[in-house]
């Protein structure tokens, strides 16, 4: 089953001359993948992230997230299907300073409509899931940064969203703590998630079972 499927997507923006930052996409991912896109910088690769996450629209094309044409829904329906669809990880965390780790990942919940006991006591489970049990009770600012990217993984995870979309997650942190990052895109993989990373990090591209090369708005190639 594709999890994902964009059938030639166009994303254009006005301007003299436009540009066009998506010129004909296709691509399907399937449940349980692990793909690394990657590409030089400028080639489109946070707009298709953006648009296969819902958080902007192609100007051209389908796009389907579990088998349903986004175009089919209302701006309403496209922000409930991300809240529990879709799990976003940025380069820079985007964490609140002011709320604990618990309730930074809590919040990946807050808009799909589930009570704050069962949103805690997920929040709970899914900072388990990353190693950081011991540190549910911690600003963010007490924590290293691949902690803090931990809690943004678990942020993205919680809920158990079809697909995880992580955009240079490892590109604020240093090669060891980078390392560990992609090690636990591995464990989560393991257990059955389905996660596109956007990288520039050749190593870690070359590390995952699927790898996607973007130029000028095209798949250029495709090594799987
Ligand atoms: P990448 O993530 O691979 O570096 P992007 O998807 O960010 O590439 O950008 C692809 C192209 O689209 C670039 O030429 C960029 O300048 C352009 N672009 C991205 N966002 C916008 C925007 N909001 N308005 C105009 N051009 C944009
Ligand atoms: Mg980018």
């Amino acid at each position: 089953m594709n999890v994902l499927e964009l059938t030639g997507v166009w994303r254009s923006y006005p301007g003299e001359p436009p540009v066009h930052a998506l010129r004909g996409i296709d691509l399907a991912v399937e449940e349980g993948d692990l793909l690394a896109l990657i590409g030089p910088s400028g080639s489109g690769k946070t707009t298709l992230l953006h648009i296969a996450g819902t958080l902007d629209r192609p100007s051209s094309g389908t796009v389907r997230i579990a088998g349903q044409d986004l175009s089919e829904l209302p701006d309403k329906g496209l922000a409930a299907l991300r809240a529990r669809r879709i799990g976003f990880v940025f380069q820079s965390f985007f964490l609140n300073e002011h709320e604990s780790a618990l309730d930074n990942v809590a919040t990946g919940l807050l808009y799909a409509g589930v009570e704050e006991p069962v949103r805690r006591s997920l929040a709970a489970e899914a900072l388990g899931r990353v190693g950081l049990a011991h540190r549910a009770g911690f600003l963010p600012t007490k924590l290293s940064g691949g902690e803090r990217q931990r809690v943004a993984i678990a942020r993205a995870l919680i809920g158990s969203p079809a697909i995880i979309l992580a955009d240079e997650p490892t590109g604020n942190l240093d090669s060891v703590t980078g390392a560990g990052i992609v090690e636990l895109f591995h464990e989560l993989h393991d257990d059955g998630a389905t996660i596109v990373v956007v990288t520039h990090d050749r190593d870690l591209a070359d590390g995952l079972p699927r790898l996607v090369e973007m130029r000028d708005g095209l798949i250029h190639r495709e090594r799987s």
